[in-house]
C-alpha cells in the first residue's frame, strides 16, 4: 500500500460523495494562494467531520486551528440558522485568510474567528459553554490543556474529535523528543485514566498520509 494508492482512492470517492464545492473549493485556493500550508483536512475528513456534527444536532461548535477556514466552513454548514461556531486562530495571517474564506462561504454570522494563542483566548470565552462538539486541531503539544479545558466546558453527549493523532505511527514512541508526539502521548494516557468520557482511536489513510484521529463522548 502506497501513498499513491491512498490519494487514488481519495479521489475516488471524493469525485463521487463530496464533488465539486464552490466554497469549499475557493477557500482552498483562497489558502493556497495567501501561502498557507497545505494541512487543512482533506474534503472526505472535512465531510466526516460535517456529517458528525449533523448527526450530534450540534448547536454550538468549538474548534482549536482554522488555518483558513477549511474545517471551519465544514463545521459550520452542519449548524442550523440559529447555531454557532467559534474557532481559535494563534496566526492573524491564517486567521484572516478564514475570516475572509468564511464570509465567502456565507457564515461570517454564525462564525466567530478568535485570533491569538488558543490558551489566551481561551478564558475570554468561558462563558460561551457549553459545547456541543468540539474539534481539536491546533498545536498538538498542548492538547492535553486543550482537552481538559474542553471537558469543563461540555455536557453529557458532547463529542469532542482530536485530529492527527497518529503521526505515521510515530505516536507509539515513548521516546520521542518531538512535543508534539509527547502532548498526544499525554493527551492518551489522560484519556485512558478519565471516566467522564467514553473514546477510541482510529487510523486513517489518504490524501494527507497515515493519521489518525481520536473520537471522545463526555459521558451522561
Ligand atoms: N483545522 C484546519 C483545517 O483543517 O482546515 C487546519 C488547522 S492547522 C492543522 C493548525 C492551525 O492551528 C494553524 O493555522 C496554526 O496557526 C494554528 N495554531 C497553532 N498553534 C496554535 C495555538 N497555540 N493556538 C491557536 N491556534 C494555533
Amino acid at each position: 500500500m502506497t501513498q499513491e494508492l491512498w490519494t487514488a482512492v481519495d479521489e475516488y470517492s471524493n469525485a463521487l460523495l463530496v464533488g465539486a464545492d464552490p466554497a469549499l473549493d475557493a477557500a482552498r485556493e483562497r489558502s493556497q494562494q495567501s501561502g498557507l500550508p497545505d494541512i487543512a483536512v482533506s474534503p472526505s475528513q472535512g465531510k466526516f467531520l460535517s456529517l458528525l456534527a449533523r448527526i450530534h444536532g450540534a448547536k454550538k461548535i468549538l474548534e482549536f486551528g482554522a488555518l483558513g477556514g477549511y474545517s471551519t466552513i465544514w463545521l459550520a454548514r452542519a449548524l442550523p440558522a440559529d447555531g454557532r461556531l467559534i474557532t481559535l486562530e494563534a496566526d492573524p495571517k491564517h486567521a484572516d485568510v478564514a475570516k475572509a474564506n468564511i464570509a465567502s462561504a456565507g457564515f461570517e454570522k454564525l462564525v466567530d474567528v478568535r485570533v491569538g494563542k488558543a490558551l489566551d483566548t481561551l478564558p475570554k470565552i468561558d462563558a460561551e459553554g457549553p459545547f456541543d462538539f468540539v474539534f481539536i486541531d491546533a498545536d498538538k503539544a498542548n492538547i492535553p490543556a486543550y482537552f481538559t479545558w474542553t471537558l469543563e466546558h461540555s455536557h453529557p453527549g458532547s463529542v469532542i474529535v482530536v485530529d492527527n493523532v497518529v503521526r505515521d505511527g510515530r505516536v507509539i514512541e515513548a521516546e520521542s523528543t518531538d512535543p508534539s508526539i509527547q502532548g498526544i502521548r499525554r493527551f492518551n494516557e489522560m484519556l485512558a485514566k478519565e471516566p467522564r468520557v467514553s473514546a477510541t482511536t482510529i487510523q486513517t489513510v489518504g490524501s494527507k498520509g497515515y493519521d489518525g484521529f481520536t473520537l471522545a463522548v463526555v459521558n451522561a
